[in-house]
């Protein structure tokens, strides 16, 4: 950290250049690269590099998610603010209460942001929580197990399922994931902060964006106890084809949404044994 006194008017340069470079959140911006900088000359590189379009949670190393800090590796997919909405509907559909213990699985984790904050909330709240994540990419990995090992969480790498051990089958109470759900032909239109920083496979979520959900939802029955959740934000677009697939896929489906957060998500739980 650099003194701020000394830096008053500096930071009003960077504050402009900034702002000039289209970042909308100027001043905290500035703010948080200055903390992140032990010298000027770090602060300068760090602010040309933000300039460049380099996301700014690659650059500080963190990410504020639901009122965590989630530490952030360059090539992982960034915590969207909406997505917190998830974790909310999540607690409200598990209803767990002191001394219940639940299951948790952040599939699709990239940084595990979401496990993270779900399992931070149920501990708050008394509630005794095994958590399980899993991502295909070995930096997201890595990153992940940054962030849940300290929570005694196991982390593994694979494709989707494959990566659980079988000893989940039928144990799962909350199966959270973060899908890819742009469809491919949109890639091209999403912000280059995310184009052209962010994995491929955290975002391509096929041609109607909703190849990834398929697959998880085909197989999360099996992984769920009964009564257990199955929570995967989608595009608000998507809701009648997500809903239908997750049908198909033998679990009951809702709809959860906010406009507040500008985020849809599809759930699903599983109503019998067998
Ligand atoms: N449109 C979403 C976003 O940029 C994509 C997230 C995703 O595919 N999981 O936030």
């Amino acid at each position: 950290m650099i003194d701020p006194e000394s830096e008053e008017s500096g930071t009003d340069a960077i504050v402009a250049d900034l702002r000039r470079a289209g970042c909308v959140f100027a001043e905290e911006e500035a703010a948080l690269l200055r903390q992140a900088a032990s010298s000027s000359g770090e602060l300068a590189a760090l602010v040309a590099r933000r300039i460049d379009g380099i996301p700014l949670e690659y650059l500080v190393g963190w990410a504020d998610f639901r009122g965590v800090r989630v530490a952030l590796d360059p090539g992982v997919f960034v915590p969207r603010q909406r997505t917190a909405f998830l974790i909310d509907e999540a607690l409200e559909r598990t209803a767990a209460r002191p001394g219940d213990r639940r299951t948790v699985v952040d599939m699709c984790c990239g940084s595990g942001a979401l496990g993270l904050a779900a399992t931070t909330a149920l501990r708050t709240g008394g509630v005794d929580v095994e958590l399980v994540a899993a991502d295909i990419d070995t930096v997201a990995v890595a990153c992940a197990r940054r962030n849940l090992e300290p929570l005694g969480a196991q982390v593994f790498q694979g494709d989707l399922f494959a990566a659980l051990p079988g000893e989940l089958v039928g144990r799962v109470d909350l199966l959270l994931a973060n899908t890819p759900y742009v469809p491919t032909a949109m890639i091209a239109r999403m912000p280059p902060e995310a184009r052209d920083h962010e994995p491929r496979t955290a975002l391509d979520g096929g041609e109607d964006g909703l190849d990834v959900l398929r697959r998880v939802a085909d197989a999360a029955g099996r992984w769920l106890t009964v009564g257990g959740w199955m929570l995967v934000e989608i595009g608000t677009a998507q809701m009648d084809t997500a809903t239908a697939i997750v049908a198909a896929a033998g679990l009951r489906p809702a709809i959860a949404e906010s406009s507040d957060y500008g985020a849809t998500v599809v759930c699903g739980t599983r109503t019998h044994a067998g």
